[in-house]
């Protein structure tokens, strides 16, 4: 999807990773595109993992495995492609955010927090308030789920650039994949219940009658105890004590309910 953006001419670049066994293809075929594509120069040593709302790796300068694994830099820009090796190379996020077509005041977010937990950067983003409702382009909570138009976390479920920015990439998938922008908008327009230890569930068949929710169906992770818990009812109420869910509230009190609308 992101190639999708930097081929339509809004979105500067993007890195990802692959298989080093891989490149060439990839360069032949993107080259084919009008694309530039160049290759870290380091191997992604360990599995890529999430650690919270950042992914982390380590670097070894000499191939670990049979299979070594590589970043690839994706632009029509051949020198950007060059700057964002130099770049992640020297450990220089808000630079590399920013190369990337990232907002500033989110690159700088970013990079000024930790999060450990992987609900600390959606709880720590949202407002005060026990419910609050945003515009589905800005809805990043369901990258786990791979739904999201955006390719960043937005600093704020609000924040203007993001949407503008959203706007933007949607038009573009409009234009060329219109049914899987129409799932993507279906799928964002949800109700999401996180909590900072890392749960997650959410639901697009809901309405909100005063401080009580009522949802249809529940998506949520295998395994996830909110998901076991929050599934077999059919609405949740906001209270001053927090979110209840049936009979029970939840525990975590940093349980919060955003509605992307
Ligand atoms: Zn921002």
């Amino acid at each position: 999807m992101q190639i999708i953006y930097v081929l339509a001419g809004v979105k500067p670049a993007v890195r990802f990773g692959i298989s080093e066994k891989y490149f060439k293809y990839l360069r032949k075929t993107f080259g084919a595109l009008g694309l530039f594509v160049m290759k870290s120069n380091f191997y992604v040593r360990d599995q890529i993992t999430c650690r919270g709302a950042k992914y982390t790796y380590s670097r070894s300068f000499s191939p670990v495995s049979k299979d070594p694994q590589i970043f690839v830099y994706v632009s029509k820009d051949k020198a950007l492609c060059l700057t964002l090796r130099e770049s992640e190379m020297h450990n220089d996020d808000i630079s590399f955010g920013k190369l990337l077509g990232y907002p500033e005041c989110c690159v700088e977010h970013f990079a000024s927090h930790r999060y450990t937990k992987p609900g600390d950067f959606f709880i720590s983003t949202l407002h005060e308030q026990e419910c609050s409702s945003f515009s589905f382009l800005n809805n990043f909570a369901l990258c786990i789920f791979d739904i999201k138009i955006l390719c960043h976390y937005p600093c704020s479920p609000d924040c203007a650039r993001s949407l503008k920015l959203a706007g933007m990439y949607l038009k573009v998938l409009r234009s060329r994949f219109s049914a899987y922008a129409a799932f993507l908008k279906r799928q964002l327009k949800s109700m999401i219940i996180c909590t900072r230890s890392g749960s997650l569930v959410y639901s697009n068949k809901y309405s909100k009658r005063g401080q009580k929710i009522v949802f249809d169906e529940i998506n949520g992770q295998m395994g996830d105890p909110l998901f076991k818990m929050v599934s077999g009812n059919e609405f949740v109420n906001i209270g001053r004590n927090g979110v209840k869910v049936g009979n029970k509230t939840l525990k975590d009190a940093n349980t919060k309910i955003i509605l992307y609308e």
